[in-house]
């Protein structure tokens, strides 16, 4: 037996409850990012065998990236590229060829490497069958066998490889390749069209009654799947995020999101048997098969009682804006735990090695209350660094030489004169780190520093609110590292907040994180606000930089929800520094 399982992945949890695996189809042409803290695994779908049967090409590499980057702030998380999917072909002409199927097995291997991924997952629909119009041939059972074997020898044992296989376990030769897989993600959907159901947990209940719906069914796809070899320790559950409708009174695919309750004329039914609800017309015809909240919980249910490694869906984006199935499957499959047991290692100490390096600047020739945040700051920052974990220059007025430095922080003041501006301008465009407060954004006509001025943003202070005060701020931008564990909205202390002109939101290379929330206007007792987008927490997609509106008077500090942020920003543009993530080592 081969040991080929990546570390984790039979991980157990304080409570002994076994830690599953949730393993999410997550499409190239969508838009959304998938929230990775209900996910173990991501299957990118999809890259495709190329023209030429000797790699692969992937569909919108871009999002590919983006999508192995979220590793970094899920380190439990593995993304492998799942290649094929309906009517994708050239399988069968690679498989064929020695030479082909090596190519292809050594371009997986580079692909991996290039991409960052934890594995390849085969969606070859399927092997011997032309049902989907691509090309198949009688030998391709053989040659899949091979193809895993090369596959598997390419990548090595470290990388995961996995199979996407049909409820009846067919087209394979699961004795054969079983060893070489890590597990088989088994379609335990698509057993039927209206008047069936597309995906009956049951057929039949345990009195022998038998729902007049079903055809194939899950219990059916997974006991084809042990009979065909796999032991249940290597199979996740595949379950649909959406449903088939009869192609008239409903659409043939039906996305859960776009499932919004029975139209007029029809009602909600679920059987009993299967376990599955179902729309039915006047006459109890079932008109559209589909899966909710209910039924869903009921497969994860099954996987822990039979003892399954876990669930897979198809597909991600087709979940509901409040992500009810996502959420559900990972409740029932991901202990809470699941993170810490799986994940959380002891501390590495770094004994006298200082992570990084920041530097604090900041000014006294500015106003009272910009000095007294940034006195606060830096004692903030400072009491950040006890223990010898990095250190923290402290520099007044005069902007020492700054190579070495991870993160500038200017809690008050950007600098003034034209050698020190020069310096950090040349900072910054070489990898530097930025996080700027208040008073360090600020600039008008006055202050004679275009370059700052489009760092910032292109924009320049247009006018405050007076007097400083607390406020209610949204916080945006969910799956970025510096609002992460963030609520949705929290009051910040008092502090005074600028206005810009033009709009930060307006300049697409900004990345708005935070916002005053419109509940607050009007906002002020003399200079008052009325309304409109109010940012005050961005990133300038073009630099390593933070800029935080926050930082008048003495208060600041004082939430530890405002606080969180702050480490959250700091912590960010050292972790993305072009010499790596300190945090990592
Ligand atoms: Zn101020």
């Amino acid at each position: 037996m081969l040991s080929m399982l990546c570390g984790g992945l039979k991980a157990q949890t304080p409570g002994n409850e076994p830690s599953r695996i949730v393993v999410a189809y997550v499409r190239a042409n969508r838009a959304e990012m998938p929230d990775p803290s209900r996910i173990t695994h991501i299957n990118y779908a999809f890259g495709r065998v190329n023209n030429t049967f000797n790699g692969v090409t992937i569909s919108n590499e871009t999002r590919l990236r983006s999508i192995t980057a979220l590793k970094k702030e899920a380190p439990w998380l593995k993304v492998c590229l799942s290649i094929g999917g309906w009517a994708s072909g050239g399988f069968s002409e690679m498989a064929a060829s020695d030479e082909f199927r090596r190519a292809f097995a050594a371009d997986c291997a580079r692909v991996a490497a290039e991409f960052d991924l934890d594995g390849i997952d085969l969606d070859w629909e399927y092997p011997t069958s032309s049902a989907s119009g691509i090309t198949s041939s009688p030998d391709d059972t053989k040659n899949f066998t091979l193809l895993i074997k090369d596959l598997r020898k390419a990548l090595g044992p470290g990388k995961l490889l996995t199979l996407a296989s049909p409820g009846n376990a067919g087209y394979v030769d699961f004795p054969a390749i079983e060893p070489y897989m890590d597990f088989i993600n088994v379609m335990a959907y698509d057993m039927g069209n209206p008047p069936r159901h597309n995906a009956a947990l049951y057929k039949e209940d345990a009195q022998g009654n038998i729902s007049p719906y079903t055809r194939g069914s899950v219990e059916w796809a997974v006991k084809n799947h042990m009979a065909a070899g796999i032991p249940k320790e290597k199979m996740t559950l595949g379950m649909p995020l959406y449903g088939h409708g009869d192609g008239k009174n409903y659409n043939r695919d039906v996305a859960f999101k776009d499932n919004n309750g029975p139209k007029e004329g029809f009602t909600e039914e679920w059987d009993d048997i299967a376990k599955v609800p179902y729309y039915a017309d006047a006459d109890g015809n079932l008109v559209l098969s589909f899966d909710n909240v209910r039924s869903i919980t009921e497969k994860c249910r099954y996987i822990k009682e039979n003892g399954l490694l876990g669930g897979m869906y198809w597909e991600y984006s087709h979940d509901n804006e409040t992500g009810d199935l996502t959420r559900a499957i990972a409740a029932e499959l991901i202990p809470k735990k699941f993170v810490s047991a799986q994940d959380v290692r002891p501390a590495s100490y770094a004994g006298k090695v200082k992570r990084f390096k920041a530097l604090i600047y900041y000014s006294d020739r500015v106003e009272e209350a910009h000095r007294q945040f940034a006195s606060q700051a830096v004692d903030f920052f400072k009491k950040l660094t006890v223990g010898d974990g990095w250190t923290l220059d402290v520099a007044k007025d005069k902007l020492p030489d700054l190579e070495g430095y991870d993160v500038v922080i200017m809690p008050d003041a950007a600098p003034g004169n034209a050698s020190d501006r020069a310096r950090f301008q040349e900072y910054m465009e070489n990898g530097g780190g930025w996080l700027g407060f208040h008073g360090a954004g600020y600039n008008d006509a006055s202050t004679g520093w275009d370059w700052f001025r489009d760092f910032l943003g292109g924009i320049s202070f247009l006018c405050n609110t007076w007097p400083p005060q607390p406020a209610l701020v949204d916080v945006e931008g969910f799956d970025h590292p510096v609002t992460r564990n963030l609520p949705k909205r929290y009051v910040a202390p008092s502090t005074e907040f600028y206005q810009w002109k033009p709009d930060p939101r307006a300049n697409t290379k900004l990345r708005i994180l935070a916002s005053l929330a419109p509940e607050n206007f009007p906002m002020g007792l003399k200079d008052v606000v009325f309304g409109g987008d109010f940012p005050v927490v961005w990133t300038n997609t073009d630099y390593r930089m933070v800029y935080i509106n926050m930082g008048h008077g003495d208060e600041c500090f004082s939430d530890a929800t405002q606080n969180l942020l702050f480490i959250n920003a700091l912590r960010w543009i050292v972790a993305s520094s072009p010499k790596g993530d300190p945090f990592t080592r």
